[in-house]
């Protein structure tokens, strides 16, 4: 049985985790769950899968908690509240689902405790990979992604070694906007923005997924998870996500993991590799796909994607002014304060006033995250979007 630690418990990776240990009880026992604020469904999950330990970050959501559930569990609260999560003792695989920045100091704590990594928040990767990955050697655990991209990949590399791979392909459902002009771009709304049209996820990478800064991200986060550099990795747009990723082998073989937009699949390969475990629901039929499509990302008027490359070759310290900017940019975004290609225009105009910082340890990458977010949001206020 695995014990495992969720993190983000109540978000959309988080729930599709429970669901999947509820459907198999055997297999999993929660040990722990740490959310951000939503404590009425916290309390519904602890009722539920009964943790040991119970976290939330918003401390003056403590005391309410503690009135409903307080007796059934170990509630924890705040930062440090996470982190006991992150630690649990008895835990052996952590759930990384929280969104943003935010997770970060948490796997980087469970991955200092010994713990196996179910890895969601890319986010993670993005800011620390060098940090991250060198704490995976030297704890000796195992990192498994949950994204679906790098799930397919890391399933097409298989048994095959590092040395044999010659090109990760990373595709792209290129999310609700993908045909429309850069006119029409201009005046899209939250609300356009938030449809997307193969998967539902959390806001932010919803939003992430429109302006293909989640490509991005997927593409730092690729070059920490399978050691590759930039320019081993290509963007390509597959409006069906159908085909989840592919890799190109020295030999010329493609190798490519296919199925049905569902990410309770690579979810529960991610807690249950090497094996594999029963899934229900809906089945691909190759026979019923019309077509498959695959285009090249148009980065002119998809700039963030260009951005993510800039800030890979910039140097590890640009690629944390990336997320950090890009997570207060789609906050404005999100709260009607800027418009939709000012995302990117922001981002661009703080990336051009990053020095590069070296050898960054994670406290470096705290401030440096901080620096991201009060530039941006300087330039905004001095009113450097249209
Ligand atoms: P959601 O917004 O749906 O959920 C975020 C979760 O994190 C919630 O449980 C939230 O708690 C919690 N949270 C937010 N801030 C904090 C904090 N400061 N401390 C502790 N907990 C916090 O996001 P998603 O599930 O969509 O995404 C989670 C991560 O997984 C992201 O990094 C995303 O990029 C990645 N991912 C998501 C995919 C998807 O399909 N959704 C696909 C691939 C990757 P509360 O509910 O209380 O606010
Ligand atoms: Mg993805």
């Amino acid at each position: 049985m695995k014990r495992l630690s969720i993190l983000g418990s109540t978000g959309s990776i988080g729930t599709q985790t429970l669901e999947i240990i509820k459907e198999n009880p055997s297999e999993f026992v929660v040990e722990a769950l740490a959310a951000n604020s939503n404590i009425d469904l916290l309390e519904a999950q602890v009722r539920e899968f009964k943790p040991r330990i119970t976290a939330i970050r918003d401390e003056t959501k403590y005391k309410e908690l503690k009135k409903r559930i307080g007796g059934m569990t170990q509630l924890t609260a705040g930062l440090e509240g996470i982190t006991d999560a992150a630690v649990a003792e008895n835990c052996d695989t952590v759930v990384s689902a929280i969104v943003g920045i935010a997770g970060l100091v948490p796997t980087y704590n469970a991955i200092k405790a010994g713990k196996n990594i179910a890895l969601a928040n890319k986010e993670t990767l993005v800011a620390a990979g060098r940090i991250i990955t060198k704490e995976v050697k030297k704890n000796k655990v195992r990192m498994l992604p949950v994204d679906s991209e790098h799930s397919a990949i890391f399933q097409s590399i298989g048994s095959n070694s590092r040395n044999a791979i010659s090109k990760i392909i990373l595709t792209a459902s290129g999310g609700p906007f993908r045909t429309k002009t850069m006119e029409e771009l201009e005046a899209v709304t939250v609300q356009d923005a938030l449809k997307h049209p193969n998967w539902s996820m959390g806001r932010k990478i919803t939003i992430d997924s429109a302006t293909l800064m989640n490509k991005g991200l997927e593409v730092i986060e690729a070059r920490w998870l399978f050691d590759v550099m930039p320019e081993a990795i290509e963007v390509c747009v597959h409006p069906q996500s159908i085909v989840h990723s592919a890799v190109e082998f020295v030999d010329g073989t493609v190798i490519a993991q296919l199925g049905l937009p569902d990410m309770k699949i690579p979810i529960q390969y991610a807690l249950t590799y090497p094996e594999r475990l029963a899934m229900g629901g809906k089945k691909l039929s190759l026979t019923s796909i019309v077509e498959l499509n695959f285009y090249k990302p148009d980065t002119e008027k998809f700039k963030c994607l260009r951005l993510a490359f800039r800030a890979l070759e910039m140097g590890d310290s640009a690629c944390v002014v990336l997320n950090g900017s890009n997570e207060e940019a789609v906050r404005l975004f999100l709260d009607g304060k800027i418009s939709f290609l000012d995302i990117g225009n922001l981002i661009e105009r703080t990336l051009d006033k990053h020095k590069i910082i070296k050898d960054l340890s994670i406290d470096d990458v705290a401030d440096l995250d901080r620096w991201s977010r009060e530039t941006l949001n300087n330039l905004y206020k001095v009113g450097c979007c249209s």
